[in-house]
């Protein structure tokens, strides 16, 4: 068992935290705090557009809906392929990784790539980065080998987030 990515490329999760023997999904009660907090917002930020899009975008209809989601829970940042370069850059060259695991790392993106700041042409579109504090660099496995967004996260319902009796509104 290793390390998946669900619904969206970036976020990695235990597989063993989140899927028991069978390849069923856990229940929420039995995983890690932190586990928990991901997926609870992954079902949040699945289907959304790409903030890159968005902020050159006038309508959310012109926007690509985001394949890679970065960051921390609240603080992420959702990518397209077409605008995943532009991240990369900023992470690697442009001072991003300062605020990995910041609560303004989206902001710093963001404000980043509103300036004007791009990419150079060319600019790799196949590499990860690890944003996630204290998780060491790894592999992108192909997507097509992920569990599905339905298969792991339309289990989740109001009903079990209310059963938990804790309050996650602030990421839903
Ligand atoms: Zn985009």
């Amino acid at each position: 068992m290793g390390k998946v990515s669900i619904a969206l490329r970036g976020w990695r999760f235990d597989e063993e935290e989140v899927f028991d023997e069978d390849g069923e999904l856990r229940p929420l009660e039995e995983m890690p705090e932190e586990t928990r907090r991901r997926l609870i917002r992954l079902r949040v930020v699945v289907g959304e557009p790409c903030d890159a899009c968005w902020l050159i975008e006038e309508e959310r209809a012109d926007c690509n809906v985001a394949r890679m989601v970065y960051g921390e829970p609240l603080a992420e940042v959702l990518l397209c392929p077409d605008h995943e370069p532009e991240f990369l850059y900023w992470f690697r060259e442009s001072g991003g990784s300062d605020y990995k695991g910041q609560s303004d790392f989206a902001d710093a993106f963001h404000e980043w790539f509103a300036a004007g700041n791009r990419a150079p042409d060319g600019y790799g579109n196949d590499d990860h980065v690890d944003t996630e504090p204290d998780n060491v660099p790894h592999p992108t496995p192909d997507v097509d080998e992920l569990p599905t967004f339905e298969e792991a996260l339309e289990e989740i319902d109001d009903e079990e987030l209310d059963a938990l009796g804790m309050d996650y509104s602030d990421i839903t």
